[in-house]
């Protein structure tokens, strides 16, 4: 006995001793040390610019046939009229008779070129939250300095911040040493198919291969929320992977006066109760290097968690339980979203169906999530295929390349207050998926202050501050000119 416990208390030991090393030798700051910039915007009514974008319905409608596609050639037309040095000086291509591809031709043609990336799509407004919007979604308003409408986050700002850069560079007489692609997509919202996929296929069969792409999918948002003293930057460096697994089981059918022991829906119920009991494991390795950056904000014991959190995986397996953002950043999600079986209460099923929506995380794939699934499930009656559109996770992108490292200094220059830059994994999906052959690297961020508690992204009432904006159009303005000092 005595024997067990000086084992146990040297085990503890040793834990705590490496706990707290790995503690004190955590966090790896890629701050760099840079003055502020100030960017002069001197065009005229750049915010009513946006704000009469917004008043497009580029719609990614559920349904294609409801697709009001001549609105994107309007939009087109506006972009022409609104930005002459851009039509006078940039190549423009229509991709797929909707989408655009705009080519700004750098001096160097030995330097990698740059990847500008962002969606002309809006989501549709849901019925019955009209009288919701304080301005309505297509209105075009603008009030107390507020942007208001559908599009105004997600995605036209950006849009029209890559556009208002550039066009404030011509205008300075700016001539670019890389080659800029400015890439907008005109269905986002639908996974990107017949946009992004496009451009990005005829971007590589160019032999295009640019130094990194920055598109859609990260914010700086209030540090708040996670007890820090300093905004977040959330400059996403990887984006989980998306697959619908469909569990299909036949059975005989027949009367349910007389059913044999087991009915495609009784097989079909455990087989849903087994892949939603065996949780996909646990990986650490996107909250550690999320706090590794945050490092520098925590007291020694919120650093002894975050450094130790390989040690906590199964304190983890427990806590995701009951955390869906934890569940969600630390392994593959499962989803049971859609069941069905006989279409009446006394006939047998001779087909049930269930789909379970998976997001893949870094490092899996779908296959290997399928033969995860058809492992838990362990019936060979039950058939597991995949429907819809699915993809693999994008490879995870620098945090030490030159891509991440110009972004990052672009940050700390155009901001105020420094935001403590977190190199996050985004959940949902974006047309970055489609630019992977084209980039060495991708990151998701959007320089521009958001609430994540008022849910504006695809929610009522999407606004942006007119300061906001205009601070995106600096980032990509300073961006741009960092990108071409860098070798
Ligand atoms: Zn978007």
């Amino acid at each position: 006995m005595k024997q067990v416990f000086s084992l146990l208390g040297i085990a503890i030991l040793l834990l705590f001793a490496y706990a707290t090393f790995n503690a004190m030798n955590f966090g790896s700051s890629t701050e760099q040390s840079v003055d502020d910039v100030i960017i002069e915007l001197k065009r005229e009514n750049i915010p009513e610019r946006l704000a009469e974008a917004l008043m497009f319905k580029t719609i990614s409608e559920q349904d294609k046939a409801d697709i009001d596609y001549e609105t994107f050639v309007a939009l087109h037309a506006y972009i022409d009229a609104e930005f002459p040095l851009i039509r006078e000086k940039l190549t423009k291509e229509v991709v797929n008779d909707y989408s655009l591809l705009y080519t700004w031709q750098g001096s160097n043609s030995d330097l990698q070129p740059v990847l500008l990336l962002s969606h002309m799509d809006v989501v549709p407004v849901v019925p019955g939250t009209e009288d919701k919007w304080l301005h309505q979604p297509f209105s075009g308003d603008i009030a107390d300095g507020v942007i208001w409408g559908r599009g105004a986050v997600d995605d036209k700002l950006s849009v029209f911040g890559i556009l208002e850069a550039v066009e404030y560079l011509l205008d300075e007489n700016y001539q670019p040493k890389r080659t800029y692609y400015l890439a907008f997509g005109h269905d986002e919202e639908k996974g990107g198919p017949d946009g992004a996929k496009k451009i990005g296929e005829l971007l590589r069969d160019r032999g295009v291969k640019a130094l990194y792409g920055i598109d859609e999918g990260g914010f700086v948002i209030d540090g708040s929320i996670a007890g820090l003293e300093r905004d977040i930057a959330m400059v996403n460096v990887s984006e989980k992977g998306y697959v619908s697994l469909q569990l299909s089981v036949t059975g005989a059918g027949g009367h349910s006066s007389a059913p044999l022991a087991e009915t495609a829906v009784s097989i079909l119920s455990h087989a849903v109760a087994n892949v939603s009991d065996n949780k996909f494991p646990v990986d650490t390795s996107v909250l550690t290097r999320m706090g590794e950056a945050v490092a520098g904000e925590l007291l020694l014991y919120q650093k002894a968690i975050i450094a130790n959190l390989g040690l906590l995986e199964p304190i983890i397996e427990v806590v995701a339980e009951k955390n869906p953002l934890l569940n969600a950043f630390t392994r593959t999600s499962t989803a049971p979203t859609m069941l069905s079986g006989s279409p009446k209460e006394n006939v047998l099923p001779i087909f049930a169906t269930a789909v379970i929506n998976h997001r893949i995380m870094p490092g899996e794939t779908i296959e290997s999530t399928m033969a995860f699934v058809e492992n838990a499930i362990d019936d060979e009656r039950v058939k597991v295929t995949v429907i819809n559109e699915s993809t693999d996770p994008s490879p995870v992108s620098s945090t030490t390349d030159s891509g991440y490292l110009i972004i990052t200094k672009t940050i700390q220059q155009v901001s105020s207050e420094d935001p403590v830059i977190v190199p996050g994994m985004l959940q949902a999906g974006t047309d970055t998926k489609h630019y992977v052959e084209v980039a060495d690297n991708l990151y998701r961020f959007i320089f521009t202050k958001v609430d994540p508690t008022e849910n504006v992204v695809h929610g009522t009432n999407e606004r942006v501050e007119v300061e906001s904006y205009l601070n995106t159009i600096r980032f990509f303005v300073q961006l741009i000119i960092n990108t071409d000092e860098s070798q």
